[in-house]
């Protein structure tokens, strides 16, 4: 889908009108045409730079809260302003935007808020430039990640590192994950087993970042990375809804639910369908120890945090667990986005659906000792950007490491 939008009727209408006459620039434009572009146009004003527009609606497809458009026309130099919303979700107080297709994401200074929406003022110093909700996180992201922690970890430490296919979502879109296979020990101790997932909830990039984040960690030299490897099966998705990821869709609260209500005997989605399998399969063969789901939480919650199953729904042994696992992490995810040590529940008064949420159905369906949680990295401040998610990810990996090395 393509918007496309020449607002040359209005230097006609500004020159009628005695407006300014010097802008000779060539035309604003804003354009979707990309992977996880999204963005309706409501004015282009090219006298006075100015841009109006709210995330694309996709009816049944979740909150339209994500948006990323391409802005071209602009003279090198000049300050594009740029107005966003409703909805709050969609405004975060910078917004993510990049001169150089992509390759690298920065952050506006501090929009000026109304009611309804958000102003940007940036001054941009090349002829395009892409702005967004933040940090973009497309399926060929996914697919380029999963390849790259393969090439980097397959056979060393007789470790086995294999990129496939998740699942063909339910439009047919590839879903890109990786899997590392420790060698078989030579002392007898078991395998442990990893589960670890981004963007249930498709507007969530942050999400992916910090998944980027721990793949770093997970690639890395760092002793207790290579400690990890060689005795956890790890599996990672970094984009399990990629058909709203693919679209520009928000995802949340789609039709008739979305991926982190869908975990239940009968998945509507293929990608919960296939991480269910394999947590069974892991946990059934005595190998499962984590699962940890990547999200971004509300505009205000401005530490990152776990939600966790109901006390009530935990045994001794996975209450014992889920503190160490929260101890450690505390003790990692230090900053510059510290972790909140004050945990969430997410059972009954959370959601009436809440035994279909990710980590709850995991709890419910694996052995006591295992750990199921969801990590909420802040999405609206200042570090809410690549390196502040992906420094969350890496110290993430550090709890993981960590906790694992320790467990019997
Ligand atoms: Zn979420």
């Amino acid at each position: 889908m393509k918007t496309f939008v020449r607002a040359s009727w209005m230097i006609v209408f500004a020159a009628l009108l005695g407006g300014p006459t010097h802008a000779l620039a060539a035309d604003l434009s804003i354009s979707i045409d990309f992977p996880s572009g999204s963005g309706r146009v409501q004015e282009i004003d090219r006298a006075t730079r100015a841009i109006r527009l709210e995330p694309t609606p996709h009816k049944g497809r979740g909150w339209s809260c994500w948006w990323f458009v391409k802005v071209a026309g602009i003279a090198p130099g000049e300050t594009i302003t740029l107005t966003v919303g409703p909805p709050p979700w969609a405004t975060p107080d910078h917004a993510a935007y990049s001169i150089d297709g992509g390759k690298s994401w920065l952050q506006t200074g501090k929009g000026e808020r109304t009611k309804t929406n958000i102003t940007y003022r940036q001054k941009i110093d090349a002829p395009e430039a892409l702005f967004a909700w933040g940090p973009p996180f497309t399926p060929d992201d996914a697919a380029a990640l999963v390849k790259e922690i393969a090439s980097k970890v397959d056979g060393r430490d007789g470790v086995k590192a294999e990129v496939f296919e998740l699942c063909k979502s339910n439009e047919g879109r590839s879903t890109p994950a990786v899997r590392l296979t420790p060698p078989a020990s030579t002392d007898g101790a078991r395998s442990r087993g990893l589960f670890v997932c981004a963007r249930q909830h498709a507007w969530e990039s942050g999400g992916s970042w910090v998944g980027r984040g721990f793949a770093d960690f997970l690639v890395s030299d760092a002793p207790a990375a290579v400690a990890l490897r060689k005795r956890t099966i790890v599996y990672f998705v970094p984009i399990m809804d990629i058909d709203n990821v693919a679209i520009g869709a928000g995802g949340k609260n789609q039709d008739p639910h979305d991926h982190n209500r869908d975990w239940t005997d009968k998945p509507v989605f293929p990608a919960v369908a296939a991480a269910q399998a394999i947590i069974r399969t892991l946990d059934k063969a005595g190998t499962f120890d984590l699962f940890v789901d990547l999200h971004n939480p509300a505009a205000n919650d401005l530490k990152p945090f776990f939600f966790v199953s109901e006390q009530d729904q935990l045994s001794d042994l996975g209450k014992a667990n889920l503190n160490r696992f929260v101890a450690e992490s505390v003790k990692q995810i230090t900053g510059p986005m510290a972790l909140d040590p004050k945990t969430r529940p997410s059972g009954p008064a959370y959601d009436k659906n809440w035994r279909a949420i990710s980590k709850n159905w995991v709890g419910a369906n694996t052995h006591p000792g295992v750990v199921a949680l969801t990590l909420e990295t802040s999405w609206n401040t200042p570090n809410s950007n690549i390196q502040g998610y992906k420094t969350v990810g890496g110290q993430l990996g550090a709890a993981i490491a960590a906790y694992l090395d320790k467990k019997d």
